[in-house]
């Protein structure tokens, strides 16, 4: 599926920043932080940065939620045990982030 870069948050309509993150600081992201409620990144492609890539959810400090848009992988990622668990893809509904949670929820707590 195709998504384009957003330039606000889906969920507080926030303006988007873009910076430099991942493990070696090389990946532009674009991320909306400043809630505590939620945390939403997306990586946009390297071809071309209106086209998301990546979309990352941090859901706790060491479990994160991954959709690699351009292949149709969904993933959780346990960043203690290093280990990811690939889920069923489905396309992420970004007009109710709530619902979208708890569904992401929903689907670890049975895979
Ligand atoms: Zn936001």
């Amino acid at each position: 599926m195709i998504l384009k870069t957003p330039e606000k948050c889906p969920v507080c309509n926030d303006v988007l920043r873009y910076e430099f993150g991942g493990k070696n600081l090389f990946l532009l992201q674009k991320l909306c932080d400043k809630k505590l409620d939620h945390k939403i990144i997306f990586i946009p492609s390297e071809l071309t940065a209106d086209e998301v890539k990546i979309i990352k959810i941090p859901l706790t400090t060491s479990v994160s939620v991954e959709w690699h848009l351009y292949n149709e992988i969904f993933f959780v990622w346990n960043d203690t045990s290093r280990i990811a668990t690939k889920l069923p893809f489905f396309k992420p509904d970004l007009n109710d982030y709530k619902k979208l949670i708890n569904k992401v929820k929903t689907y670890i707590l049975f895979s």
